[in-house]
């Protein structure tokens, strides 16, 4: 696995959700960027099977077969394992001792304030008949993800639109350490915009969500994208093909724009002259999806014929991701005197 020292250093991830694969949200908010940065930095990729735990640890669920989808997505997406580090979280136990030194620095009332955890705690406590549900692993899960980022002293994380504010905790994380020991040791890492295309529309027209089970997901065969698109939502209120639709907040078509980029606008046109019928929209717009998802298809297919391989570039990753991170925990506990300096 080639590195280059000259380059910044990236940190991306995502946490398996107990259904096991990424839909074509997930691609256009996050993995299509990750493809590009792969060689713009020196990549850490990440699947987050600790985070996992913090909502399904009473589950019985599989989290490894999971976490191993999630990296097939990550190959299947275009990820380049001779170019980023592609590995599982709980194969690198630095990540957990940092969290855990850093933790002795995190006010608990950063972590009461982040308004994920509230989100969080409500649904857990609802879903566990009550607080007891609620774990002090989701308290400290922010404090597990500056971990995850700083280990590797990463310079950049890629987020979506909406989301670069969920850095600032790893960042205010990092500047305490700093403070505290009087070293410039972790950089504050800067967020990456990842996501290009907005939010996708789901099939129903809400957002593309695997809980509300209105996905495209990356593992699909051409006949499932044919047989979900033929379904999709449309415009509401066009009944008959001389109904004038509305394309904006059609799901089919909010599709075709990604994925035709160049001729959306002619459909669109002829969509909102009532001139063109919605069997037609649908059958184009799954054949322009099936031909870009064809790829992802055959990687995919490649890398999970072949579970040895898969096993390799997952060991090989999380030895290089343990390798960098020990660097990073040698230095740690130097600084905060847990063995001796001289
Ligand atoms: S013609 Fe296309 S854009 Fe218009 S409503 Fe039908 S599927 Fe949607």
């Amino acid at each position: 696995m080639s590195t280059t020292p000259t380059k910044k250093r990236l940190l991306s991830g995502m946490q398996p959700t107990g259904a096991g694969k990424l839909h074509l949200g997930n691609y256009e908010g996050a993995l299509k960027a990750w493809v590009r940065l792969q060689d713009e930095y020196e990549m850490f990729c990440f699947v987050a099977d600790w985070h996992a735990l913090t909502t399904l640890a009473t589950s019985g669920q599989s989290i490894n077969a999971d976490a191993r989808e999630i990296a097939l997505d990550y190959l299947s997406a275009g990820l380049d394992p001779e170019k980023c580090a592609i590995f599982l979280q709980s194969e690198v136990p630095q990540h957990a001792e940092l969290f855990l030194l850093l933790s002795m620095l995190t006010p608990v009332t950063w972590l009461e304030r982040v308004p994920t955890y509230k989100e969080r705690r409500e649904i857990l406590a609802d879903r566990e008949g009550g607080e007891a549900g609620v774990s002090y692993g989701l308290l400290g899960y922010p404090v597990l993800q500056a971990a995850d980022i700083l280990v590797y002293r990463a310079h950049a994380v890629p987020v979506g639109k909406d989301q670069a504010a969920h850095l600032e905790l790893s960042r205010e994380i990092a500047r305490r350490f700093n403070h505290t020991y009087h070293v410039d040791f972790f950089p504050e890492p800067q967020a990456v915009i990842s996501e290009t295309t907005g939010t996708l529309i789901g099939l129903d027209g809400r957002k593309m969500s695997k809980s509300y089970d209105n996905a495209i997901y990356l593992t699909d065969t051409a006949d499932e994208v044919n047989a979900k698109l033929k379904k999709a939502f449309t415009t509401p209120t066009r009944l008959r093909m001389t109904d004038p639709g509305v394309p904006e907040g059609c799901s089919v078509c909010q599709l075709r724009r990604i994925y035709d980029p160049n001729g959306y606008q002619t459909q669109w046109d002829e969509c909102r002259a009532a001139s063109r019928g919605c069997v037609q929209s649908k059958k184009e717009t799954a054949e322009i999806l099936n031909a870009a998802l064809e790829p992802l298809r055959e990687r995919r297919k490649m890398y999970a014929d072949d579970p040895a391989q898969l096993d390799l570039i997952l060991k090989q990753g999380a030895q290089k991701a343990r390798d960098t991170a020990e660097d990073t925990l040698r230095e740690v506990r130097k600084m905060m005197r847990l063995v001796n300096v001289f």
